[in-house]
């Protein structure tokens, strides 16, 4: 069944929706492929670290499932590189990528998976997590995983997260266009609709040479997204009003969630740290 048309405007009457980004000076960024820091996240990365931010991209794996490969490549390899690149594009200031599996984040511990944001986040100082939308915003399991265990940490570390998130409508368009299963949130879920450049996303983009084409959905997305993102609080900062349905996060809460059973070096490789 045809989903009916959600209202053109993602701001519901009434309500504000912030135009400024907080003022973070050392954000982390989570996500679990190679290409979602720029095809998902790079207008604001870019922004921020144009701001001033040291903004750290913690990527979980090299995107070697990927059903991707324009210049037939060792996926493996080459999207490191690209990841790299990308990330220089950006203006980040430095990656961690680790080498869980592409495709099994879901099938992973999710109190592994936030330990490694939560060690990560303590090292960096970082004072906000940047992830996808608790929906994995294109439908991919391990966007979710990654933004679950975003929220597992930002609540043990009380560090604010906050979820870049398409509108309805413009979700709604893109699974019309595309038929792939995007996911927006209603104008209430929304908290920013920020004013962005993407000159800085799309020369990024290009540097995921064996992932992007000139026909590639993301290049459609932009567009009907046009030069605005909006985002959402999973986790907002201590002393902020809470939209309904949100929780407070919790300082101090006892490591045991996190750590589940003693913590392990991750399967699957070690972490390349750059920056
Ligand atoms: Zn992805």
């Amino acid at each position: 069944m045809k989903p009916a048309q959600p209202p053109e405007s993602p701001a519901s009457p009434g309500r504000a929706l912030s135009a400024v980004l907080p003022a973070w000076q050392r954000p982390l960024a989570v996500v679990a492929h190679p290409d979602d820091e720029t095809f998902g996240l790079g207008a604001l990365i870019s922004q921020m670290a144009a701001a001033g931010a040291r903004v750290h991209i913690l990527c979980y794996t090299h995107g070697e499932a990927s059903t991707l490969n324009e210049n037939h490549t060792d996926l493996l390899r080459q999207r490191e590189h690209e990841l790299r690149q990308a990330s220089r594009a950006l203006g980040a200031a430095g990656i961690t990528l680790l080498g869980y599996r592409d495709g099994r984040l879901a099938a992973q511990p999710p109190g592994d998976l936030a330990h490694r944001i939560a060690a990560l986040a303590a090292r960096q100082h970082a004072d906000g997590l940047l992830a996808f939308d608790d929906t994995g915003v294109t439908g991919h399991p391990d966007h979710r995983a990654a933004t679950a265990a975003a929220v597992l940490a930002g609540t043990a570390l009380a560090l604010p997260l906050l979820a870049w998130a398409l509108p309805a409508n413009v979700a709604h368009r893109l699974r019309a266009q595309t038929g792939q299963p995007f996911t927006g949130q209603p104008p209430g879920q929304l908290d920013f609709r920020i004013p962005v450049d993407r000159a800085c996303q799309r020369r990024a983009a290009w540097l995921h040479a064996s992932q992007i084409s000139p026909t590639a959905v993301l290049w459609r997305r932009l567009e009907l997204q046009g030069d605005t993102e909006h985002l959402r609080w999973l986790l907002p900062p201590a002393g902020r009003r809470l939209r309904p349905g949100l929780t407070q996060p919790r300082r101090g809460l006892p490591t045991p969630p996190i750590y589940p059973d003693g913590y392990a070096e991750t399967r699957g490789g070690a972490a390349h740290e750059d920056g």
